[in-house]
């Protein structure tokens, strides 16, 4: 203990003394507004930086006489869940789209993921970043508009503290960097409200009023428009002063203050544009009267919005969109029209409203979703333009520009430059690249002769003529496996499984992973789990898309969805199951009754027999888990999982559960229980499933950290794969971030050992899920790690109709 003590005292007096560390990086030079210069002493860092409980001391360090801050993450030999500073600071973020950081980490892997709170009123705003090792700085950026709230904070003017967090991964010490802590984007004339303020009385509604700001700001900032994100705990007619248009995106319930700020703001000249809702009092003061919602009456009778009448300068002619309902208004004569019409499927007008115009105003009578989305841009914009006529050109200027933007490029000569060394002479690449070169031009032409909406629109095409060029231009790799877990046992919405697999197989995919059963619901003819009510008539889904599969050559490896007994199970069944003590009891006693207990020997049976019983029925190539493991740290403390922990260590647990946590022995011990609940599953099934089928695969979705996860849901994958119960593993590996994503894998590449690995890539869950370009990006990382597949996530009608057909054009296509 004195000799550890000494040492820590050793190395912590060299770090101190250490004024000059030259293994860092030079620091690049930054242009923005610094909220905090880091121009005090080693000992004022350290009092400024409070550290959590466990976490050490940040230290100063300079680089070539330039300062940051050194976050060390004592991991090793520790139990703390993250390492984390708070940092008393004052800062006002209203006017600004967030805060920015440079970031270098020489080693990342040991941090799971990295947080940045901002603490305001009785709350957080919590921002996830996405970093990863690097032998350089890189910038971070916090948006405010991706950020989510926790508890009631007071406004993005009210920051008192800034928290950063790097949670813990692996077991393993490390250390980040920081320095030039700042804000970005201040500016524009466009303000887009946000609802912050439903968390008090409609708190469920957080997460729709985030989704649709969300894609209001990705539509600005595609067409290059600058804007601000405001909440609306924070709109003042001060801040307005230099605004020209208000959006609100989805702004269900505003406090009255906003309401009257917003008010005189219009009567100012100000302009408006509102999406579903409109607070009664604007009404009179924009012309415009919102009436009631109103549902679709059946799925497909809000298809369209089409332009009615004189319509709106630049607006599409179809401008697809499944909304499901909207609410229902009528113009005031004399001051409003309807500029668009809700058409139906079949291409019939509804008569009910889409558009409805005026001076100050444009509503649309739903929210602006991210489908069609070239003409979704094109609608927003036409809304914009006709507004305020001066941000038309910023637009048309912001889409030009933005031409060849996309992927490895940041603009066009770029792009030009970087794409014919890739292209050959003649190629329906290089076809393409003229294409997008004179359309570019035609847009450039327009732009000056002030024809601002017909140059977005060839700007448009233009960018989609690179774009469709650089997909042409990628090459496929042989024997790969290509696979799209498809979550909804009805395959993709519209479509017969016959189509959608026809289509997976003309792009070059070899397999399809579609959810059959779950815990407590099967979407086929079983006898052992309760069968979905909608098979009988829509059919046993897994013999239609297995014939779909055979007829086109896809491999079919069918997905359960283990212990979690889902959306579509059927009430009595959950009830009976918490009647009979089989689902699964918290930490507090309360019951989580959707997840089935693992440790039940009748559970474990109805897992393995549901899975064994699909094996042996259908002629499938493999049998494919997913949550197999507990819901979190909590689970399951029921009754039956006592009685079975005690008999595995022969001895009573005296204070059930707390000894559990509380006592270090009992503890390991019953994480291992809980990792051999599951893995006893995997193993049953995955060697009598051989005896049903001897060439079946084996494979499971696993969580992306195998270290910490195998004790926070008892998924000890690794085992599985050196055991040899697998065939092949899927890590989720969902992010946004393509160098994230190759660290992950990097580390996953080695606890599979000699099983395959085809991680999961999260195109479904990403901010954009029709980035075509990230998409080729990670694909072509787990080509460059070797890993012979991989795993999209999800296969759905966008995927299937947006995303697809651009794979098959080049990085699977088929020969
Ligand atoms: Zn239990």
């Amino acid at each position: 203990m004195s000799i550890r003590f000494t040492l820590v005292f050793i190395v912590s007096c060299i770090v101190q003394s250490t004024a000059v560390v030259e293994s860092v990086p030079q620091i690049p030079q930054t242009t923005y507004e610094i909220v905090d210069d880091l121009t005090y002493s080693q000992q004022t860092a350290q009092t400024f930086w409070k550290p959590m409980t466990g976490s050490k001391s940040v230290s100063l360090v300079e680089i070539e006489g330039k300062k940051a801050l050194k976050m060390p993450c004592n991991f090793h030999g520790t139990k703390f869940d993250r390492a984390s500073w708070d940092r008393e600071l004052k800062l006002d973020l209203t006017m600004c789209k967030g805060l920015q950081f440079l970031f270098y980490c020489y080693d990342a892997s040991p941090i799971g993921s990295f947080s940045v709170y901002l603490h305001s009123g009785d709350g957080w705003y919590r921002g996830k970043f996405a970093a990863s090792t690097s032998s350089g700085w890189t910038t971070v950026k916090i948006h405010k508009n991706l950020t989510d709230i926790e508890g009631r904070p007071a406004g993005w003017s009210k920051v008192d503290t800034i928290r950063i967090s790097a949670w813990r991964g692996q077991n393993v010490d490390t250390a980040f960097y920081i320095t030039a802590l700042g804000l970005f984007d201040s500016g524009g004339k466009i303000i887009v409200v946000r609802g912050d303020s439903v968390a008090n009385e409609k708190p469920n509604e957080l997460k729709a009023v985030k989704q649709y700001t969300n894609i209001m700001a990705e539509f600005l900032d595609r067409a290059g428009l600058s804007y601000i994100v405001l909440s609306d705990l924070d709109v003042t007619l001060e801040r307005l002063k230099n605004i020209k248009l208000i959006i609100l995106p989805y702004n269900p319930k505003m406090p009255d203050k906003v309401i009257d700020e917003i008010a005189k703001f219009l009567k100012a000249d100000g302009k408006l544009i509102a999406c579903y809702t409109l607070p009664s009092r604007l009404e009179p003061i924009v012309g415009i009267r919102v009436g009631p919602n109103i549902r679709q009456k059946y799925q497909g009778y809000f298809a369209s919005i089409r332009p009615f009448d004189k319509g709106l300068e630049g607006i599409p002619v179809v401008t697809e969109q499944a909304s499901w309902n909207i609410s229902d208004t009528s113009t005031v004569e004399g001051r409003s029209r309807i500029a668009a019409f809700w058409y139906n499927k079949n291409d019939q007008s509804t008569g009910k409203p889409a558009v409805v115009i005026s001076e100050n105003c444009a509503f649309l009578t739903h929210v602006l979703m991210s489908d069609d989305s070239a003409n979704k841009l094109h609608l927003l914009l036409a809304m914009v333009g006709n507004l305020v006529p001066e941000l038309w050109r910023g637009a048309a200027k912001g889409c030009l520009d933005r031409i060849g933007r996309f992927g490895p490029y940041d603009e066009y000569n770029s792009s030009k430059q970087g794409m014919e060394k890739i292209i050959s002479k003649g190629s329906p690449a290089e076809l393409a690249m003229e294409r997008a070169a004179g359309l570019r031009k035609q847009g450039l032409a327009l732009l000056s002769e002030g024809d601002f909406s017909k140059a977005i629109s060839v700007a448009e095409k233009a960018q989609e003529s690179m774009i469709d060029a650089y997909c042409l231009a990628q090459k496929p790799l042989p024997r790969e496996h290509r696979a799209f877990w498809c979550h909804s046992a009805f395959g993709v919405a519209g479509m017969t499984w016959d189509k959608a697999i026809r289509l997976l197989a003309e792009n070059g995919f070899t397999a399809i992973i579609p959810n059959m059963l779950w815990g407590g619901v099967a979407f086929y003819n079983s006898e052992v789990l309760p069968v979905a009510a909608a098979v009988k008539e829509k059919g046993d889904q897994i013999s239609l898309c297995l014939t779909a599969c055979k007829k086109y050559g896809i491999k079919c490896h069918i997905w359960k969805v283990n212990y979690n007994m889902g959306w579509a199970t059927d009430k009595k069944f959950i009830a009976r199951m918490k009647a009979k003590g089989r689902t699964q009891v918290n930490y507090d006693g309360s019951s989580n009754e959707r997840w089935l207990c693992p440790s039940h020997p009748h559970n474990q049976n109805l897992e393995i027999e549901s899975m064994l019983e699909v094996a042996r029925k259908y002629d499938i190539h493999g049998l494919h888990f997913d949550y197999i493991r507990y819901p979190g740290k909590e689970g399951c403390f029921c009754k039956g999982c006592r009685l079975q922990f005690e008999k595995s260590i022969g001895e009573k647990v005296n204070n059930w559960p707390s000894d559990l946590k509380n006592n270090e022995s009992l503890s390991e011990k019953w994480l291992d229980f809980r990792r051999v609940q599951v893995t006893t599953v995997v193993a049953a099934i995955a060697q009598r499933a051989k005896k049903e089928r001897a060439d079946i695969k084996i494979s499971a979705a696993v969580f992306r950290n195998w270290p910490v996860d195998r004790n926070t849901v008892g998924q000890d994958w690794k085992l599985w794969c050196d055991r040899g119960l697998l065939d092949f593993v899927c890590p989720m590996d969902y992010t946004d971030s393509s160098s994230h994503f190759q660290n992950m894998i990097e580390q996953q590449l080695k606890w599979a050992g000699n099983v395959p690995c085809y991680p999961g890539i999260g195109l479904s869950v990403w901010n954009n899920s029709s980035d075509i370009c990230k998409l080729i990006e990670q694909i072509s990382i787990t080509r460059q790690l070797d890993t012979g597949g991989f795993t999209i996530f999800n296969y759905g009608p966008t995927e299937s109709n947006e995303v697809l057909p651009l794979l098959g054009k080049g990085i699977t296509r088929k020969k």
